[in-house]
Formats: structure tokens, C-alpha cells, sequence
């Protein structure tokens, strides 16, 4: 690690605590806290939407001119604002009601369509984080671009050279989920700039299927990629199945590509000090967990005081979480006996079935759908597993935030799920529960594995043991970026004709 102090432009659609939709929001507000002990000045840029209030959080708005960004035919009117807290990073907010003034983060909460002006709300922010950086006279030495939303940053950083504007600066696109490509229609390359339909052909940087694809076009200008575990890094290069159609994109960047592995907010996530809990517990403490337990249970109208396991399951309810393979044996899994708790929101057809589940078996299994930060903190104490029967995982937290509780994971050895959790077949490292095939069968021995070991109680302890003991803290993981943004300052840029 060099001795110079980074400035590090940190951009993302999401940001803990104002706007969340899963993972990338406790990251963005994570990873540039822990980069700063790397000396980092990390500066985070991201919409302020509607329901972040300027007076709740105490955000100032910046005075200065109002600014226009044009779209080609149009423009409208954006500005920046700012908050600060303490010695942290600077979230610098961008203000424009007409794009972000809504309810909803990227999905129209009325139609549960994605906003249809997303093109013109996501080419906002690249642009403007840029403009910010000018306005404040701060030159960054990074631009860390963080899945579509803000990959076109990349694009505009590697033009902006052609006109030596930022010549030492370097670019790095992290993809937290390769799935969501941001496609448009060919309407939206004049928006992007003037000489967006230039790189728009068959095959060409911007351009996928027809569509304007915004995550490769960041792929094909960015000069350096990771993604968010070292295995995930391999699934995406080696198949359609994982790649979504990038995999090509991605195996002609050759070695680009590196995997760090994220970590959890272990203030927040910590049964020591854990204000949503009912009881607070350490690893000599185990015996409080079943406190929580109680609560839980009280809270969602089980029974309390059998023996029965509780398994959670906090997610977003779409394909990837693996509920195609988990519906069809939840039956047998609540004969185990077991019971279950799901907390989240998605795909209609998943939230109907589950919710006709828990009409039938009103003491076995209960759903919320939502979101509850209260009730998450609470199911991950709560529970005696948690399940993550997942067809593909970037990298995952709630794996990592379930063995800090002492609950422990079951999962698909996939992605980061695959470089955290350690099967319990080994008897010294043993974390939680893991198959292997995306199958319904597979995941059914598992979880019957599961439930037989957790009646024998001091193998159940053992693990849980191991689970709490693991270092999930984002320090290694932000050394390793720090490391490779040296790396990305040392190569030479990414230069398109
Ligand atoms: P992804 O980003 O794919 O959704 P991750 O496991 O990386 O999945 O991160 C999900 C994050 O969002 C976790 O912090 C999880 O606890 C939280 N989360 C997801 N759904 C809900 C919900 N309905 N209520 C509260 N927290 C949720």
C-alpha cells in the first residue's frame, strides 16, 4: 500500500441509512467509513430521493447557481446538497425532484414496474457526481463505479481524457450483481451524450442484443473490474448461467477481474450491543439467544417452549434467492418438525404461496413482507438457522450477519456464500449447512442434516461457536481495495478511440 492519501469518488444508487434495497446500500455506507483508516478521503455520491428528508437527517443543501444538465432536447435543473457525519465520509447528495422525488428507490411501488425514466435518473447521477467534483474543485484519484446505476461514469471518465480532463485519474467498476444489466432502448444513447450512438453496432461497447446496456458499456470503458467474493469473480466468467450474457464481455478483459469479499457492519450487526433484539448475547453468553427465540416466536404467534428449530430468511423474493427450489419442500420441512420465519418482499407469485403457507400453518410458519430493519435485527438473533438456498450469490450478508448471531447458515455453495460459510462435515472449522446442486432434494437433505444436528446440543455449540468467531469486520475487506486502487493507479488508462 502507498503512503499517499487516495481521493476516492465513490458513486451508488443506494447508501445505508437513507435509501435501501439490499446489499449495495450497507456497503456504500460501509466500505468508504473503512477505507478512510486506508488512508482514503472518500467522498459518496448518490440521489437524494424524496423520502430522505433534508431536516431529519440534517442535510444542507449547497447554494451555488442552479445547474441544467441537458439530455439532448431537454434539460433539467439538479443541484447539490451535503451531509456529514462527524469525521466519516461526505455523502454528497444530488438534488433534481423531477427525476428522484418519488416513493420508490428504482421500482414504482403503484405499478411495481421500474420507473420508465431510469435512463434519464441514472445517467443523472454519473454525470452530475462528475459536475460535483468540478464544482467543488476536488480531483479524484479513483472513480468507483458500483453496478449499472452509476457504470456510465466509467464512460464518461475514459471521454472525458480525450479532452485531458482528470489524465491520472483511474476507474474501477465493482458489479454486486451482474443480473441487472440496465437495458434501455436505442432512444436513450442521445441521452447519454452526443457521442453515445458512435459506440452503438452490433457488439460494440454500449451496445447488447438492441438494447442499450448500461453495466456493459461501464465493463467495456471502466479500466479496472472486482465483484464481491472471489468465487462469484470465476461463476461470471464462466457461463451464460452466471454471466447473463456478459460472460464474454468479462473473459476478454482477461485477468481484470478481482473478487474481495465484503463485510458486515459489525456496530450495527453485533448481539453485544444490538438495540432491536430482546436480549443481547456474546459467545459466553450463548444461553441469552433463546430469549430472543422467545420474543420472536411470542411476536410472530408461535408456540414457545418446544424444542423446535427456527429457520429464518431475510430477501428480496426473486429467482436468484433459490425460492423455486425451496416452495416445493417447505411441506416437509415443516414436518421435521421446523418452523419458519420469512421477512421480505418481491416476486408476487413467491409472497402468495408463502402467505397460503402460513394461513394453513399458522403455528409453523409466519411471513412479513416489507421492509423491517427492527424485525430483520431480530430474526437474525432469533432464529436457529438461517436459509440461503440461493441459485447464484454475489456475496451475501445475511450469511455473515447469522454467524455473528450464532445462527447458523444454510446455503447453495455459490458465489460468496461459497467463501464464508464452512460445511459442519468438518469438525474444527464447521460454520453451517451447504449443498451443492441447485435442487430441491439436495436442499431438503441439507436442512433435514440441519435440524438432526441441532438436537445434539454440543455439536449444535461447537458451531455456532466457530460461526461467532469468524472476523467479518470490513477492515480486510477495505485494505484489499485500498491495494487495488495503487494497483489501478498504477496501470495505464483505458483509451477508445
Ligand atoms: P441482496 O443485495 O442480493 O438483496 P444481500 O444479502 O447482499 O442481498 O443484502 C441484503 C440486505 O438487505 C441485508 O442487509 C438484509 O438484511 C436486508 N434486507 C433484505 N430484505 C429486507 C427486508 N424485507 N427487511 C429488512 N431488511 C432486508
Amino acid at each position: 500500500m502507498s503512503d499517499r492519501r487516495l481521493r476516492v469518488l465513490f458513486l451508488s444508487s443506494e447508501v445505508t441509512p437513507f435509501s435501501k434495497t439490499g446489499g449495495l446500500s450497507d456497503i456504500s455506507a460501509a466500505l468508504p467509513r473503512a477505507l478512510s483508516g486506508w488512508n482514503c478521503d472518500v467522498r459518496i455520491v448518490t440521489p437524494r430521493y424524496g423520502f430522505i428528508h433534508h431536516d431529519h437527517h440534517g442535510i444542507v443543501r449547497l447554494n451555488g447557481p442552479l445547474r441544467r444538465m441537458s439530455f439532448r432536447g431537454q434539460s433539467l435543473p439538479f443541484g447539490f446538497s451535503r451531509f456529514q457525519d462527524g469525521d466519516g465520509p461526505t455523502i454528497h447528495f444530488i438534488e433534481c425532484d423531477s427525476l428522484y422525488d418519488r416513493p420508490g428507490i428504482y421500482v414504482d411501488p403503484f405499478t411495481r414496474g421500474d420507473y420508465i425514466d431510469n435512463d434519464y435518473r441514472f445517467i443523472m447521477l454519473s454525470r452530475a457526481a462528475i459536475e460535483m467534483c468540478e464544482h467543488e474543485d476536488w480531483t479524484p484519484d479513483i472513480i468507483h463505479c458500483n453496478d449499472w446505476q452509476t457504470a456510465l461514469a466509467a464512460f464518461y471518465v475514459e471521454r472525458g481524457r480525450h479532452r485531458n480532463q482528470w489524465p491520472h485519474a483511474r476507474t474501477l467498476l465493482t458489479i454486486h450483481n451482474i443480473a441487472y444489466h440496465g437495458l434501455f432502448g436505442t432512444e436513450t444513447l442521445e441521452r447519454i451524450s452526443d457521442e453515445a450512438p458512435k459506440f452503438f453496432y452490433m457488439g460494440g461497447p454500449l451496445e447488447f442484443y438492441g438494447h442499450v446496456n448500461f453495466l456493459k458499456a461501464g465493463l467495456e470503458f471502466t479500466d479496472a473490474v472486482s465483484t464481491v467474493s472471489p468465487t462469484y469473480a470465476r461463476e461470471i466468467r464462466s457461463s451464460y448461467e452466471y454471466g447473463y450474457g456478459l460472460e464474454t464481455v468479462l473473459r476478454a478483459r482477461g485477468e481484470d477481474i478481482t473478487g474481495i469479499i465484503n463485510g458486515i457492519d459489525t456496530d450495527i450487526w453485533n448481539p453485544e450491543t444490538d438495540p432491536h433484539i430482546a436480549a443481547t448475547f456474546t459467545i459466553d453468553t450463548l444461553e441469552r439467544k433463546a430469549l430472543n427465540k422467545s420474543a420472536l416466536c411470542t411476536q410472530m404467534g408461535f408456540a414457545i417452549g418446544d424444542d423446535i428449530p427456527l429457520i429464518g430468511s431475510i430477501s428480496r423474493m426473486a429467482i436468484q434467492k433459490g425460492f423455486e427450489i425451496l416452495l416445493p419442500v417447505l411441506h416437509e420441512i415443516l414436518e421435521l418438525p421446523a418452523r419458519l420465519i420469512f421477512l421480505g418482499s418481491g416476486d408476487p407469485h413467491y409472497e402468495h404461496v408463502l402467505k397460503e403457507f402460513a394461513r394453513m400453518f399458522p403455528d409453523r410458519i409466519a411471513v412479513r413482507t416489507g421492509f423491517d430493519e427492527n424485525l430483520s435485527h431480530l430474526i437474525e438473533a432469533g432464529s436457529d438457522m438461517f436459509i440461503m438456498p440461493s441459485k447464484y450469490e454475489p456475496c451475501g450478508l445475511n450469511q455473515m450477519m447469522s454467524m455473528r448471531y450464532g445462527t447458523l447458515p444454510i446455503v447453495r455453495t455459490t458465489g460468496g456464500l461459497a467463501d464464508t460459510v464452512v460445511d459442519a462435515s468438518d469438525p474444527d472449522r464447521g460454520t453451517g449447512f451447504c449443498f451443492t446442486d441447485y435442487r430441491s432434494d439436495a436442499l431438503l437433505d441439507t436442512v433435514r442434516r440441519a435440524v438432526r444436528v441441532y438436537h445434539e446440543k454440543p455439536a449444535w455449540k461447537r458451531l455456532q461457536h466457530h460461526a461467532m468467531s469468524q472476523d467479518f469486520t470490513w477492515s480486510v475487506s477495505a485494505r484489499k481495495y485500498r491495494d487495488l486502487y495503487d494497483q489501478c493507479l498504477l496501470k495505464p488508462p483505458r483509451v477508445l478511440p
